[in-house]
């Protein structure tokens, strides 16, 4: 079931891709495989996927060591700076950074360990009570604080769109979210690229795709429903 799934997905990204006139290899597919189990995972594995995503450092580690080190760990969920430590090496990208503080406790950490951590700004860009992230007007000073650290890189932005039946609706979202990063890839700022936007979940990744999207994050589209609350 997994495999056919991810053929589908794969095969709707192509079709994005084709009406907004981008190469498919624009677009990297990450598998959200919170909460399901390692089997479903190795399953997925098998068919190709290498990019997965989890919101809870917890859970990165209990699977990180069960499956092949080939595999590239997304962190995508709201992270404490306390937890920081624990995936700073395995992480290959922190997609929800949304304070300074945030991201000075990831450059010491990355210090220790002496790596580059690779992040993205999460934008709150509906300005959803229940989510976090930033506003858009917040954006550009926290990108020139957060490039002052010697240890991080910051490689563009990450949004959750609101949670819509009519993916149309978020389309506008996905668009400001590709302005702003044009707005801050303008500024030209040290040690900061505006090259990937990760935004679209299973709701909305083709149409966030059509506005600029280079990654989406799909997770009921690949592993089915979730039955605990995994958000
Ligand atoms: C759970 C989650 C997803 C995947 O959501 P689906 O609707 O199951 O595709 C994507 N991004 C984030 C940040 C999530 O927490």
């Amino acid at each position: 079931m997994i495999k056919e799934n991810l053929e589908l997905v794969r095969q709707n990204i192509k079709n994005a891709c084709e009406k907004a006139g981008r190469r498919p290899d624009e677009v990297t597919l990450i598998a959200v495989s919170k909460t399901k189990p390692v089997s479903m995972i190795k399953e997925a594995y098998s068919a190709g996927s290498r990019e997965f995503g989890e919101n809870k450092v917890q859970e990165i580690m209990d699977k990180y060591p069960q499956l092949p080190s080939d595999i590239h760990w997304h962190m995508i969920g709201h992270l404490q700076r306390n937890k920081v430590k624990y995936i700073i090496d395995k992480a290959t990208l922190i997609h929800s950074v949304d304070s300074l503080r945030l991201a000075e406790e990831i450059s010491s950490q990355a210090e220790k360990k002496q790596v580059t951590a690779n992040i993205l700004i999460e934008i709150n860009i509906a300005h959803e009570e229940s989510k976090f992230g930033i506003s858009r007007e917040e954006a550009i000073q926290l990108v020139k604080n957060i490039a002052k650290l010697p240890h991080i890189s910051v490689k563009g932005l990450m949004t959750i769109a609101p949670f819509v039946t009519n993916p149309e609706d978020n389309r506008k979202y996905f668009r400001q979210i590709r302005e702003l990063s044009v707005d801050i890839a303008k500024e030209n700022i040290d040690n900061v690229t505006m090259s990937i936007l990760s935004m679209g979940m299973t709701g909305d990744y083709m149409v966030a795709i059509e506005e600029g999207a280079t990654m989406v994050r799909v997770g009921t589209g690949i592993f089915g429903e979730r039955n605990t609350q995994g958000d």
